[in-house]
């Protein structure tokens, strides 16, 4: 993780700073003794990535430790920075329209929102195109592109370091076949991925929430430590306001209550202050594109329907209390 170096101002805490100081000694300690050769020793000047290891294992060193032990390791297993510059999911566009997401433009405090509508899925179609491990690499390239391109980006915007992913995910339309053993195994791969990217997650809203996401919730909560399911907040159909509290209506898409309407539709078209204009326009097949129409267009006209299995809470507060 390259990090800006203004970060650790952000760092004032005493029991931070004493963490931050045996969390070093040992790493240096395991360093000098070569046991663990894989430990990049640059990571000793990095406060601002220290830091993040710390505060996910609740400032024990001992935890910390273990955590980045294994993160450089698995660094090192599937060789990271090939996956960022060389991996290319080849069904990527056929897992945008059964799983439409993309990153969306920036919250009111200047972190980048990602967006995942759940209902389209089609279990027949996804387990034909990609494995746990696609998906895993996939997510990894799309988180370290993040990491490596957009916070840097939002950080020079607000002018404070930016690190952190903002995700809005609908669960409008979902069936039963979510709860999946065989779906379980995707989730589980991709839960894997916070114990090498702590604090990724700076909130995330869950609307259209309803009896089958609970269900889902519940079976997959296991997966997701406590401190980022308290990140999560959790809607019925009247997510609006919520999404407003955190999202400026220019930069949330009409069908989910704002304003921006991409021409690509909005949950296609990358757009943020990453978006190049340069870039070289990639190829898309006709047939993706269409189908890219289509389902804004059902996004948009509020076509995509709770199925009849599912109910979906309303609450006239909004958020909906999970049992944790
Ligand atoms: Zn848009």
């Amino acid at each position: 993780m390259e990090i800006s170096n203004d970060f650790h101002e952000s760092i004032k805490d005493k029991k931070e700073i004493e963490a931050l100081d045996k969390f070093k000694a040992n790493l240096k300690e395991i360093i000098n003794k070569k046991d663990k050769a894989f430990i990049n020793p640059l990571i000793l000047s990095d406060n601002d990535t220290l830091i993040l290891f710390l505060r996910a294992r609740k400032l024990n060193v001992k935890k910390a430790t273990q955590m980045i032990s294994d993160y450089f390791q698995w660094r090192e297993n599937i060789k990271l920075d090939e996956i960022y510059l060389n991996y290319h999911f080849k069904e990527k566009h056929r897992l945008e329209l059964i799983f439409p997401h993309g990153f969306h433009k920036l919250t009111k405090d200047g972190y980048p929102i990602y967006m995942q509508v759940m209902g389209h899925y089609k279990p027949e179609e996804f387990f034909k195109i990609a494995t746990p491990e696609d998906i895993s690499n996939y997510a990894t390239k799309v988180i370290e592109t993040a990491i490596r391109e957009y916070f840097k980006i939002c950080s020079q915007i607000k002018g404070s370091f930016i690190y952190g992913i903002f995700g809005v995910i609908d669960f409008k339309g979902i069936n039963s076949s979510i709860m999946s053993k065989k779906f379980y195994n995707y989730v589980k791969a991709i839960a894997k991925l916070q114990d090498y990217y702590p604090e990724i997650l700076s909130g995330c809203c869950v609307i259209n929430s309803g009896l089958l996401f609970r269900t889902f919730y519940a079976a997959c909560k296991v997966l997701i430590d406590s401190k980022t399911r308290k990140k999560i907040k959790v809607y019925g159909t009247k997510y609006q306001q919520g999404l407003l509290e955190k999202i400026d209506k220019e930069n949330l898409p009409k069908f989910f209550g704002g304003a921006c309407e991409c021409p690509e539709g909005c949950l296609f078209s990358n757009a943020g202050p990453w978006k190049k204009s340069d870039e070289v326009k990639e190829k898309i097949p006709e047939d993706i594109l269409k189908r890219r129409q289509e389902i804004t267009h059902i996004m948009n006209t509020g076509k995509l329907q709770a199925s009849p299995e599912d109910q979906i809470k309303d609450n006239e507060k909004g958020e909906i209390e999970l049992d944790d």
